[in-house]
């Protein structure tokens, strides 16, 4: 598994924002094709990458008793945020509980102080870059602990096991990795993505989140002969972030299961300014009434402005999985005995974002999220230990066995 790891970082497929194209970046079909080539040397015979660059495969089951056909996902591509170009992954065997200093940049400090869980792994074998790239675990480790697992089913056909699908996706990191997903044609019932941090986790709910766009529109005129006519959007736009909460609900005031609104693009002229935001709450309610609170802040700002308005709308981003899953309790509740099988204590964890399996949940197909055991995500101190990866690739080929006594 570590030697697949290993390769797999090293293909650059770094997604990008705003690109026309799907998959955003055409180089994550480099490594699309290459595990879809490896998944059919398993003896995976269906396993290929469609268009879109969506690679998958099926292995049969090989019982005769019918049980839900269950799916495992990861993500191929890498944050736009941190370059993932020529990866030179170093791997720190025996940990011995000390800072590590990357070689490729000594100012990129791993400190243990500051990172609890690698202080706990005294004696592992630690994976990072050379400290100029993320190391891509996010979510290379997905990949390859379900190849791994695969590569284990395959190779103990005494392990029994329903009907298997595997899927590796590109465009997560920019919010678009099931857009063109066909879940019927998977054929999954249940899936989980292996897109997490710390083992043991498993994330079984994310934020609601919305994307709230309020424009205000001023009056424009020629700037000289403007006395008691102009009406500058620009101001009123201003006035109105001024008038937002500081010392609440925003991002940086806010943590565990707060919501908050947040602005993060201003954009206009004198004659029209928009302010856009993100908003975000575990309670659907909860988005409603921030809605609510940012148009009475607007309401009050143009009161201040004669012959000023504006308009606010809406986008509906993704939904709390939560809401979905608990319709399913079994699809968690397998994944935290999975979990203990390993002999480890599992944990349900929400997520103060969302993960495509919160978007697979809305298009039919109930996924939490597993941990890979990767650290530090979208950053050049991405780190993972070898010993996790394997305890990841077992909780995969117990929920297997989990879910091959159940019944359909
Ligand atoms: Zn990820």
């Amino acid at each position: 598994m570590v030697e697949r790891f290993l390769r797999y970082v090293k293909y650059d497929t770094q997604s990008a924002e705003n690109s026309p194209t799907y998959p955003s970046t055409e180089k994550q079909k480099e490594l699309g094709r290459q595990l879809a080539y490896e998944l059919r040397e398993l003896s995976l015979q269906d396993a290929s990458i469609d268009g879109y660059g969506y690679v998958t495969a099926t292995l049969p089951a090989n019982i005769q008793r019918t049980t839900p056909t269950i799916g495992f996902i990861a993500h191929m591509d890498t944050s736009p945020e941190v370059s993932g170009r020529d990866v030179k992954p170093q791997i720190h065997e025996n940990y011995s509980g000390n800072d590590i200093i990357l070689p490729g940049d000594n100012t990129q400090i791993l400190r243990a102080s500051e990172n609890p869980e690698l202080a706990k792994k005294t004696g592992n074998g630690i994976i990072t870059s050379d400290g100029t790239t993320l190391l891509g675990a996010d979510d290379k480790a997905g990949v390859a602990e379900i190849v791994d697992a695969v590569h284990y089913l395959t190779t103990h056909p005494e392990v029994e096991h329903g009907r298997i699908k595997v899927a590796f996706t590109p465009d997560e990191e920019v919010g678009k990795g099931v857009e063109h997903f066909d879940t019927r044609k998977f054929g999954a019932q249940y899936a989980y993505t292996l897109d997490g941090e710390t083992l043991g986790e498993v994330e079984n709910e994310t934020f609601s989140a919305d994307s709230v766009q309020v424009t205000f529109r001023g009056v424009p005129f020629h700037p000289g002969y403007a006395l008691g006519r102009l009406v500058n959007s620009i101001k009123i736009a201003s006035t109105f972030v001024e008038k937002l909460p500081k010392d609440r609900d925003s991002p940086e005031t806010t943590e565990k299961m707060e919501g908050y609104v947040h602005p993060y693009i201003i954009q206009g002229g004198v004659e029209s300014t928009r302010v856009k935001f993100i908003i975000r709450d575990f309670e659907d309610d909860g988005l409603r009434r921030r809605e609510e609170t940012l148009r009475g802040i607007a309401e009050e700002t143009v009161r201040i402005y004669p012959k000023s308005n504006f308009t606010l709308e809406t986008e509906e981003s993704y939904r709390n999985m939560k809401h979905v899953l608990d319709k399913y309790p079994e699809v968690v509740e397998k994944a935290t005995v999975a979990v203990r099988m390993a002999g480890l204590q599992p944990k349900l964890h929400s997520i103060r974002g969302g993960t495509d399996g919160a978007r697979l949940c809305y298009m039919g197909l109930p996924t939490p999220n597993l941990a890979t055991g990767g650290h530090n995500f979208h950053s050049k101190l991405e780190w993972i230990s070898i010993q996790d990866m394997k305890k990841a690739a077992e909780i995969i080929v117990n929920l297997v066995k989990l879910w091959s006594k159940a019944a359909e």
